[in-house]
């Protein structure tokens, strides 16, 4: 069935949304609700005409929701009437429930409430987006589309903390994974840029934005990821740590008392890039850098060293790598982290061309020289259009 597909992803403290067509990509209009609950309130919706960008306090989510449904309508036709065939829903965590898209009624709602405890910043805003939309277009289908779903398939030794059993078991704990929509639109991209089955690859996908992740794919399934539990473990992010000794939490509750709190404002938003820098875009990061900042250098460093660190797990997990893609703000426009991060690996099949690395492009492309083993692609990402493309292949097959 033709038509468009509404995608919306109700986060922590912002609404993104976009009008896409399944089938040809087409962007019809797209939009973005910023620092919600906060009085500097922010609103943008980009449509075939125009554009709408105002500032007002927006008190919740749900008061968000109505917004854009009301600035569609101001606007344009309202949303009802615009010919969407389906509504698609970003859902953070899935937990064991969910391992694939799912159609949304009001039992997947109350699952979906009930995993906020894994979830606590984004799973209840993600059910205030579905119950809002459920309301204002109740004739059409609402799927949800789950960060942890591709991750399903880790096989247990990847999924396992090596943690007392009962205990991970009473409270869930064990690697979910996140950013699976986007690891699995481009594998399944970087698999066709090569003319070859899944099937038949060995694939590392560095997803690497704000949040980063890495993970290795085999045969079309992933069989690791370095985000876990929750989005915090792994790759040095823009203000998130990523790994950490477990004892160093331990040790500022003992030593400073800091609170669980405390701590884990710490960890998600005062860490990564900002805590070593100062700074959480990596455009700023580099402008730094350039000026000599030796605290930017050093951030910049580890980001790079702990990156090698899970590609050279990776390859090992995997048995070797045919392809490696890299995609995300970062990861797609970034020339340094891509010749950093595989630098020196000649011995290993890894050879990135200088000349392609450094071609400005926002087009799916081959970076490796052409007498690398394993191909290095840049694969745009685009997790709406993935979630559009499931929710119209659920509803319609
Ligand atoms: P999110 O995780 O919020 O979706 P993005 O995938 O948009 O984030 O990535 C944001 C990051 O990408 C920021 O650190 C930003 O500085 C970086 N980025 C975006 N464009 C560029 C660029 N041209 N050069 C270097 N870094 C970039």
């Amino acid at each position: 069935m033709s038509g468009t597909v509404l995608v919306i992803n109700s986060g922590s403290s912002s609404i993104k949304f976009q009008l896409v067509h399944p089938d040809t990509a087409e962007l019809v209009a797209h939009g973005l609700i910023e620092r919600i609950g906060e009085p500097d309130g922010h609103i943008v919706y980009n449509h075939s005409t125009g554009l709408v960008d105002r500032n007002l306090p927006i008190a919740d989510h749900r008061d968000g929701l109505k917004l854009v449904l009301d600035i569609v309508a101001e606007v344009g036709r309202p949303l009802r009437e615009a010919g969407v065939i389906a509504v698609g829903h970003r859902v953070v965590h899935g937990g064991n429930v969910f391992s694939a898209p799912t159609l949304i009624d009001d039992a997947v709602v109350a699952e979906i409430a009930d995993l906020s405890a894994l979830a606590p910043l984004h799973n209840p805003a993600n059910v205030i987006g579905i119950e809002v939309a459920r309301e204002e277009l109740p004739d059409v289908p609402h799927v949800a589309v789950f960060d942890t779903a591709f991750f399903h398939t880790l096989p247990a030794a990847a999924s396992t903390y090596a943690i007392d059993r009962d205990v991970a078991t009473a409270n869930q704990i064990r690697r979910y994974g996140f950013h699976g929509t986007s690891h699995e639109y481009v594998s399944g991209r970087a698999a066709a840029f090569l003319g070859k089955d899944p099937a038949e690859l060995n694939q590392i996908v560095l997803h690497l934005g704000n949040g980063a992740s890495a993970s290795a794919i085999k045969g079309g399934k992933a069989i690791d990821t370095s985000m876990g539990l929750t989005p915090l473990e792994g790759l040095v992010m823009g203000t998130r740590s990523g790994d950490i000794d477990p004892g160093i939490i331990l040790h500022l509750n003992r030593n400073s008392g800091m609170t669980v709190d405390q701590i884990d404002d710490l960890l998600n938003r005062r860490s990564g890039l900002k805590g070593l820098s100062g700074v959480n875009d990596f455009r700023a990061l580099l402008e730094l850098v350039d000026a000599g900042d030796q605290d930017a250098k050093l951030a910049y460093d580890v980001y790079v060293h702990r990156l090698r660190k899970y590609i050279g797990a990776y390859i090992v997990a995997l048995g070797g790598v045919d392809v490696i893609t890299f995609t995300g703000g970062v990861g797609e426009n970034n020339i340094g982290v891509r010749r950093d991060s595989l630098a020196g690996l000649g011995r290993l099949g890894i050879e990135v061309d200088d000349a392609l690395n450094t071609t400005k492009s926002r087009d799916e492309r081959r970076i490796s020289a052409a007498s690398s083993a394993t191909a290095v692609l840049v694969v745009p990402t685009n997790e709406e259009l993935a979630i559009a493309r499931a929710a119209q292949a659920l509803v319609f097959g």
